[in-house]
């Protein structure tokens, strides 16, 4: 692509590394800016910035937040008793919209996938396993991915998780294998949290 001017292309550039932007949409997007007042740009550019300066991770759960304690684990009204262990943040989203679910979370931060180099030391898991050292915790529900890497992630943190005196279950897989959580409908994935049933039954199925 010729530009006629650099600052055209560099802001360009800077979209097509946005995942799935290639190109010719990140000089649409980019005009599109363009054609739009100063204000509103300038809005959209801080918007941004602030978001990677200032964004946190909870202390407890990992999930981003905007304070050192996300709203859900500093809750006296949901059940600290019941962890929801998923890959990310879009989960939690996921399962906060079905309204269904009042016990709070821990975020891995990924899967295990051997393919991508991504191994358990990688991901949040000793932070989870910490939690469950305060004896408040009785049940950790996995709401993973009905993928390979789910399964596998599934399995070794189970491994990690059997020696305490917890219920280990899983969401009802109605989940069609290879589903990702997040595109799963609210209904169904409301369901699927309130019928989990124990991990070593759904592994003998
Ligand atoms: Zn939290």
């Amino acid at each position: 692509m010729n530009f006629s001017s650099k600052l055209l292309e560099d802001a360009v550039a800077e979209f097509s590394k946005l995942p799935g932007v290639g190109q010719k949409t990140a000089l649409r997007l980019v005009l599109h800016l363009l054609n739009q007042d100063v204000q509103d740009v300038d809005r959209f550019s801080k918007a941004i910035s602030k978001l990677r300066n200032e964004i946190q991770f909870c202390q407890v759960c990992l999930n981003i937040s905007d304070h050192p304690v996300c709203q859900i684990c500093a809750s006296p009204k949901r059940d600290h008793s019941l962890i929801c262990v998923v890959e990310d943040t879009r989960d939690v989203m996921a399962i906060e919209n079905t309204n269904q679910y009042n016990g709070v979370y821990h975020v891995l931060g990924g899967l295990i996938s051997p393919m991508d180099g991504i191994g358990p030391s990688d991901l949040e898991v000793d932070s989870l396993v910490e939690r469950l050292k305060t004896n408040e915790v009785q049940e950790v529900i996995f709401a993973l991915s009905a993928t390979m890497e789910g399964d596998t992630t599934l399995f070794y943190l189970h491994k990690r998780l059997k020696n305490y005196n917890i219920t280990i279950s899983t969401i009802a897989r109605g989940i069609a294998f290879g589903g990702e959580l997040e595109y799963v409908d609210e209904i169904t994935l409301g369901r699927s949290i309130a019928t989990r049933v124990p991990y070593i039954n759904s592994l003998s199925k």
